[in-house]
């Protein structure tokens, strides 16, 4: 028998309100079951959902692939922690690192823990391959970034919410504005310790923000020039989500190449996280090839779950199915098809000026102030009219459906959204 009981949503809100840390402020709704673009309350209302979780769900809330092959690894062996091998963990490195085309992976649980490792996968490659004096290596970041929420992730945030209060920080971090060569071109000039630099192909936190065309392939150039390892997090934008495996591959047009795996733009070090695990179970990952990996050795990193077989199954079947079902073809074609209809749709209507994104990564601005509620108040009527969107920042608000979405459905969803903001236009 069940310890948990059947609650409804007010009773829900009331305990997590009186026992849990107040550390989000979620919208009003209690979700207790989720299939493919769906998810329903407990009162049984379904909603497509607009977030996926942070782009975890990329997949389709429980995916039969992912959940079967999770529950036949529960059932069989859930830990060993890696004082011993498993049978699981290699199978899922070498289809990993085939599929981006690295030499190594080294598997961790969380986005967060993943960006922790590249740092120090950077570092350690700096002061041992690079020549750089010890503990004087630099690692240039950008503004408005969000890699995660660790005292050392933060320390080289801007976000004071995030930051204040929080210190003392981590030092070694260099701060330049996101898309912006000659300030990347600069830093990498005056300051001859820099051992990386570490950025999102799109910011998705600061609001979605996509660089301009060839950002990212001169920024990687520049950090060839001044041997600089171009660490790309992928954590959100990864795994298909902005209609190619990964937002690193480039600008091609053709569908048949966004599966390819082939980046235009090749990471030296890769992050992924949150959708590797299909929304199913934590599982992260970073990937190098040996020059710079060979920099670990047994002892120096590691976490007691990371690389456990469920993990390794479960990555496995996510990614498999990211191939099998061409989510990043039909994320790509609806990411179109989405932002060529919002586009109508903003020339008939004066309450939003933009919308922005690549794949089913996209945006859209309110027109109000920064500190107005309007977003919020939307994404409120949204959900009256069974559809999840989340604001992000101020008057931003965020639109990123799970991949397995047909275009039937998408059109179903904009005119959702289109009616939604129709009521608050003044
Ligand atoms: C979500 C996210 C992270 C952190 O992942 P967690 O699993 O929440 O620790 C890191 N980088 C980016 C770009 C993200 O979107």
């Amino acid at each position: 028998m069940s310890v948990l009981e059947q609650i409804n949503s007010e009773d829900a809100i009331a305990l997590e309100d009186t026992h849990g840390a107040h550390n989000y402020h979620p919208l009003p709704v209690v979700l207790n079951r989720g299939e493919g673009v769906y998810v329903w309350d407990v009162e049984g209302k379904k909603y497509y959902d607009f977030l996926s979780a942070y782009s975890a769900v990329n997949q389709g809330h429980c995916h039969p692939k992912i959940v079967g092959a999770m529950t036949e690894q529960a059932r069989t062996l859930t830990l060993t922690s890696r004082a011993f091998y498993n049978d699981r963990l290699g199978q899922f490195e070498k289809y990993a690192t085939e599929t981006f085309h690295f030499d190594k992976l080294l598997p961790m649980n969380t986005g967060a823990e993943a960006v922790e490792t590249a740092l120090k996968i950077c570092r350690k490659w700096a002061y041992e391959k690079k020549g750089i004096p010890e503990n004087q290596a630099q690692i240039v970041v950008c503004t408005n970034n969000f890699h995660g929420r660790t005292t050392t992730i933060i320390s080289f945030s801007n976000d004071p919410i995030a930051r204040k209060n929080f210190g003392p920080y981590t030092e070694g971090f260099l701060k330049i504005e996101y898309d912006n060569l000659n300030a990347l071109e600069e830093a990498l000039e005056n300051n001859k310790n820099v051992a990386g630099f570490l950025v999102e192909p799109i910011q998705g936190e600061a609001g979605v923000f996509v660089p301009s065309e060839g950002y990212l392939k001169s920024a990687k150039d520049l950090c060839e020039k001044h041997n600089v390892l171009f660490i790309a997090d992928e954590v959100q934008t990864g795994i298909a989500r902005t209609g190619r495996l990964l937002a690193t591959c480039g600008n091609c047009s053709c569908p048949d190449k966004h599966c390819s795996g082939t980046p235009e733009v090749k990471p030296d070090i890769l992050i992924l996280g949150k959708a590797l695990s299909g929304g199913a179970y934590p599982v992260s990952a970073v990937l190098a090839n040996d020059p710079i990996m060979g920099v670990i050795r047994p002892g120096n990193h590691g976490s007691t779950f990371g690389g456990n077989p469920i993990a390794a199954a479960v990555g496995m079947a996510a990614l498999a199915v990211v191939k099998d079902e061409k989510l990043a073809q039909n994320a790509f074609e609806l990411g179109e098809l989405f932002r060529q209809e919002m586009n109508h749709f903003i020339s008939t209507c004066n309450l939003v000026t933009k919308v922005r994104g690549k794949g089913l990564l996209n945006a859209i601005l309110i027109n109000d102030t920064e500190d107005s509620s309007t977003a919020w108040d939307i994404c409120m009527a949204l959900k009256e009219n069974g559809l999840l969107a989340k604001p992000t920042h101020g008057n931003i608000i965020r639109f990123a459906p799970p991949l397995v979405m047909t275009r039937g459905q998408l059109l179903d969803c904009i005119r959702i959204i289109t009616d939604t903001l129709r009521q608050f236009e003044k």
